[in-house]
């Protein structure tokens, strides 16, 4: 049996090629799943592009939800006819320190979907089953998609920032994470939000999600307007791939704020020593989250609290998704519908 793929090109240019390749038998463990929506994400333009390393040949996606079509023999967790996601947490060793603590997306021998391991942009994916995390039912799966990465990753990041009901929080960066991390941020964890974007359209939609106050770095000091409208922030989430955005979110933030990094660029960021120690400021980094935080932010879309922002798109137009998100064009997020692509539909 075939499948069809949005693989990385043999030159890792940054496009992929969208290709036929016949799926391979299952071993021991192993689940086949027909992915049914698979969400794009900024870290598929790296992996296409060779940042972390060149990958030819590498089927992309981390944001794939599917049906499970097969199992293979160990296999107790799923049946054929669950919906499941396909995470960038694919695998990890399950007895390391940080496994055995909670701590599971930071294992050394971590296994990422579409980095290295096969991903979910595809029409077929081969998941470990005990890292395929069920979709609970009411759940629409293109927005389960979006859950899959940019929701789960901005929900453990506002959990990292220890923020309380009523609290103030800074969400830097508005586009396919900051829409979801206003919504956790407002609807479940009870705090109030200002959203900080370049792009005006993106803080409209912030607005209409939830924020209770936007402002653009590019018209006017965010960092003051933060002091001057709450006092400073109590924490901030830096989702933008700006190291700009990271050094105001550090002078945003109140004494003993906290700001959670998870935003990419691969530059430095300008930390005041006294600032830090005087001040009491904390930073620090949050990378997607384990297989119960997702069971936890899908619960919260299933109930209807958090409504991701999504359109859909057809394989073949990966590329064409790859440039408008390059141009910062994207509203919420865009997700590939594999029933569109494949053809026979
Ligand atoms: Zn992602
Ligand atoms: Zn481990």
């Amino acid at each position: 049996m075939k499948m069809k793929a949005a693989v990385v090109t043999p030159d890792s240019n940054g496009n992929v090629d969208i290709i036929e390749r016949e799926i391979r038998p299952l071993e021991n463990g192993e689940a086949l799943v027909e992915v049914e929506y698979c969400g794009v994400c900024h870290t598929d333009l790296h992996v296409a592009a060779g940042d972390f390393g060149k990958k030819p040949g590498r089927v992309l996606g981390h944001e794939g939800i599917g049906i499970v079509k097969e199992t293979a023999a160990g296999v107790t967790k799923l049946k054929p006819g669950d919906r499941v996601s396909i995470a960038w947490l694919f695998k990890s060793c399950g007895s390391c320190e940080y496994c055995v603590t909670g701590r599971e997306t930071l294992c050394r021998s971590v296994v990422n979907a579409g980095y290295t391991a096969d991903g979910a942009m595809a029409t077929y994916c081969i998941v470990d089953a005990d890292y395929a995390v069920k979709v609970p039912d009411g759940l629409d799966p293109a927005q389960a998609s979006s859950i899959t990465c940019a929701g789960v990753t901005t929900y453990k990041a506002i959990k990292v920032s220890g923020i309380q009901p009523g609290q103030w929080i800074a969400m830097y960066g508005a586009g396919g994470l900051g829409n979801l991390a206003v919504q956790y941020a407002k609807k479940v964890f009870g705090a109030h939000v200002i959203a900080i974007d370049i792009n005006d359209d993106k803080l409209a939609l912030a607005k209409e999600v939830g924020a209770d106050l936007t402002v653009n770095p590019a018209k006017e000091d965010a960092a003051q307007f933060i002091r001057e409208k709450t006092g400073g922030a109590h924490a901030a989430v830096v989702t933008a791939v700006s190291r700009a955005a990271f050094n105001s979110a550090v002078d945003a933030v109140r004494a003993g704020g906290r700001v959670v990094a998870v935003g990419l660029p691969s530059e430095t960021m300008d930390l005041s020593i006294p600032r830090i120690v005087l001040d009491g400021i904390e930073v620090v980094g949050s990378l997607v989250g384990t297989r119960k935080d997702l069971e936890e932010a899908f619960q919260f879309g299933a109930e209807g609290i958090v409504v991701p922002v999504v359109q859909t798109r057809t394989l073949d137009e990966t590329n064409d998704i790859f440039q408008e998100m390059r141009d910062g064009k994207i509203q919420g997020r865009m997700v590939i519908d594999m029933k569109k692509s494949c053809g026979c539909h």
